[in-house]
C-alpha cells in the first residue's frame, strides 16, 4: 500500500477501495503509519467526504482493529448512543429500564468531549463505581445484572482510540464518515443485535444545523444496518439542556429521579421513548402505546431503580452514598423581558469553567460544580428573577461570568421553541420492506 497515493485519491474526491481502507487502518493502528499520514488523510476526508461503502469499509477495519464481544444466544443483546449534549443523563436511567425487559445492555460510555459532558464522568461521581472493566467483568456484570456502563476497554476499536486524539487535535471532529466510523466501530464491538441512536442538533451539540443531524442520522443506520446491526435514530433537539441540571453528581440525582417518577418532563419523556423504540425493535413488544405502559411500570414499581442500584453495586459503587453539590448561588437577569435562545454549548463551557469538565487531557474533574435551569426559553422573566441555579466553590467572574451571560439571555420577545423529538430515521432497508 502507498499511503501517500491514497491520501492523494482522497483529497482528489475519488472513491477509495475498501481493501486499502482496511490496509491503512490496520496499518494505523499497529503504528505502521505514522500519525502526520493519517491526520492528512482524515483531513481529505473531511474535505471530500465518504461514499457509503467507504464509510462502511472504514467502520469495519476500525471494528476489526479490535475484539468484538459475543454473547449465548437468548436474550438480545441492545444499546443507545447519544451523539453528545448538555445535561444529556439519559443512559444512566435508560439502561436498568431495558435491563428489566430481558436485554443485555453492555454498554461502553464515553467521557466528556468539547462542551458537552460524559456518561462517564458523571458514574464517576458515585463514590467507589469503577468504569475501567476488562472485558471478562462487562460479560460478568451483563450476565449477573443484565446491564453495565463502563468505558471502552484497550481492547475494543484501539485505531478508533488513536484516530479520535489524532481528530480531536487535527480540526477534523465534525467529519460525518468519520463520526460514523468512530463511533459505530466502538458500539459494533459490543456484539449488538439492536441499537437506537439519539442524534442531536442545536446549540448544545456537534451537529448545529437539522440538515447535518439528518446526514449524520442516515450514515449512522444505514452504515448499522450493512454491519447486520438494526438500528434507528431519533432526531432530537439541543436547543435547550435536557432536563434541570448539568453537572456530573447533580445529573446522577437527577436520573434517580427519572427512575422514581419525579424527573423533568423532557428527560422523563426521551427515557421513555428510546426504551419503546428498542422494545419493538427487539420484537419484545409490538405495540408501543403497550410498550410504553410496560416501561412506565418498571419505573411505578421501582424495579428500574433496584436495578440500577444493583447495576452500581456490581461495578463497586454505592448509589446511596452521598453526592454533594458546593453551595448554590443565584444568577439573575438583568431586565425584563423573555428568556432568549439558550446557548447550550456556553452553558457546557461555563460548566467546563466551574471544573466540571475537562480543559485539557487528564484534568481531574469536579463532581460537585452544577447548574440547575430555573426557566425555560420563552418564559417571561423579571430583573432579579433567578434564571440559574449556580453551584460552584469560586468567583463567578471572568470567563465564567461571560458564559453564563450569553448562555442564558433575555430578549424582547421570545424565542420559537422547536419539538423535542424532530424525527425518526430509519435505515433505508427497512424502509423500504
Ligand atoms: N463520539 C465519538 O465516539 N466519535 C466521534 O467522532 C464523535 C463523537
Amino acid at each position: 500500500m502507498n499511503v501517500a497515493a491514497l491520501i492523494a485519491a482522497k483529497r482528489d474526491g475519488r472513491e477509495l477501495d475498501s481493501r486499502d481502507i482496511s490496509l491503512l487502518i490496520e496499518g494505523y493502528a499497529r503504528e505502521t503509519v505514522p500519525d502526520y499520514q493519517m491526520a492528512a488523510f482524515a483531513m481529505a476526508v473531511f474535505c471530500c467526504g465518504m461514499t457509503p461503502a467507504e464509510t462502511g469499509a472504514m467502520t469495519r477495519a476500525m471494528l476489526n482493529s479490535g475484539q468484538v464481544m459475543s454473547w449465548p444466544t437468548g436474550n438480545p443483546v441492545v444499546d443507545k448512543h447519544s451523539t453528545g449534549g448538555v445535561g444529556d443523563k439519559i443512559s444512566i436511567p435508560l439502561t436498568p429500564i431495558l435491563a428489566e425487559f430481558g436485554m443485555r445492555v453492555p454498554m461502553i460510555s464515553g467521557r466528556g468531549l468539547g462542551a458537552t459532558g460524559g456518561t462517564i464522568d458523571k458514574l464517576e461521581s458515585i463514590p467507589g463505581y469503577r468504569t475501567n472493566l476488562s472485558l471478562e467483568e462487562i460479560r460478568d456484570v451483563v450476565e449477573s445484572t443484565g446491564c453495565v456502563i463502563t468505558a471502552a476497554t484497550a481492547e475494543i476499536a484501539p485505531a478508533d482510540k488513536r484516530l479520535y486524539a489524532l481528530r480531536d487535535v487535527t480540526a477534523t471532529v465534525p467529519s460525518i464518515p468519520l463520526i460514523t466510523a468512530s463511533i459505530l466501530s466502538k458500539k459494533l464491538a459490543e456484539g449488538l443485535d439492536s441499537l437506537v441512536l439519539d442524534v442531536k442538533w442545536g446549540s448544545g451539540a456537534f451537529m448545529k444545523t437539522l440538515e447535518r443531524a439528518r446526514l449524520l442520522a442516515r450514515s449512522l443506520v444505514d452504515t448499522a444496518a450493512e454491519m447486520g446491526v438494526r438500528a434507528t435514530a431519533l432526531i432530537t433537539d439541543m436547543n435547550r439542556p435536557l432536563g434541570r441540571w448539568i453537572g456530573n453528581a447533580a445529573e446522577v440525582n437527577e436520573s434517580v429521579a427519572i427512575l422514581q417518577g419525579t424527573g423533568p418532563a423532557d428527560s422523563t419523556q426521551l427515557t421513555e421513548l428510546l426504551a419503546v423504540e428498542l422494545l419493538v425493535m427487539t420484537g419484545i413488544e409490538s405495540d408501543r402505546a403497550a410498550a410504553l405502559d410496560k416501561v412506565r411500570q418498571s419505573v411505578n414499581s421501582g424495579r428500574a431503580l433496584r436495578r440500577l442500584h444493583d447495576m452500581v453495586a456490581a461495578q463497586g459503587g454505592n448509589l446511596d452514598a452521598p453526592r454533594p453539590l458546593h453551595e448554590a448561588r443565584e444568577w439573575v437577569a438583568q431586565r425584563d423581558g423573555f428568556v432568549g435562545p439558550v446557548d447550550c454549548e456556553q452553558l457546557g463551557w461555563a460548566l467546563i469553567e466551574m471544573g466540571g469538565g475537562r480543559k485539557k487531557l487528564g484534568d481531574p474533574v469536579d463532581f460537585a460544580s452544577a447548574m440547575e435551569m430555573l426557566v425555560q426559553p420563552g418564559e417571561r422573566v423579571v430583573r432579579g428573577q433567578p434564571l440559574l441555579r449556580v453551584c460552584y466553590n469560586g468567583a463567578i467572574d471572568g470567563l465564567l461570568r461571560r458564559c453564563l451571560e450569553t448562555a442564558v439571555p433575555v430578549a424582547d420577545r421570545p424565542p420559537e421553541n422547536g419539538p423535542l423529538v424532530v424525527e425518526e430515521i430509519s435505515a433505508s432497508s427497512q424502509q423500504e420492506s
